[in-house]
């Protein structure tokens, strides 16, 4: 997708340096960081949204949430973590091509 800056991660026209990558999703650190340790899984294929949901895109989700777990633990995060997907403007959304955010390294505040 044209002016996607995840696309672009994806695609290496931006460099950066992937902690994870296979056929169906990257993973990076984020670039402002919002805890001691703080990744996003990012799928190859564009979409912005869990409501275009389709099977295909529900493999690659569900691939997401496989990996991630894994990564927590090569990560050291044994005592835990948080993964969230904002969603749209009220989600606090600002990059529309889903991704998954890992947060952890610390004890996370409440919401
Ligand atoms: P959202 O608010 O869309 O859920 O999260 C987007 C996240 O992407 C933010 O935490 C932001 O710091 C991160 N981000 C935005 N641009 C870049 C970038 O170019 N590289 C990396 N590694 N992270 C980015
Ligand atoms: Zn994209």
């Amino acid at each position: 997708m044209e002016n996607c800056i995840f696309c672009k991660i994806v695609a290496g026209e931006i460099p950066s340096p992937r902690l994870y990558e296979d056929d169906k999703i990257i993973v990076i650190k984020d670039i402002e960081p919002k805890a001691k340790l703080h990744y996003l899984c990012i799928p190859k294929v564009h979409f912005a949204y869990l409501s275009e949901m389709d099977e295909a895109r529900a493999e690659i989700v569900k691939h997401c949430f496989q990996t991630i777990p894994k990564i927590a633990k090569d990560l050291g995060l044994e005592d835990g973590y948080r993964v969230i997907i904002n969603q749209g403007v009220n989600g606090g959304q600002a990059v529309l091509h889903l991704h998954i955010h890992l947060l952890g390294g610390e004890v996370l505040g409440g919401f």
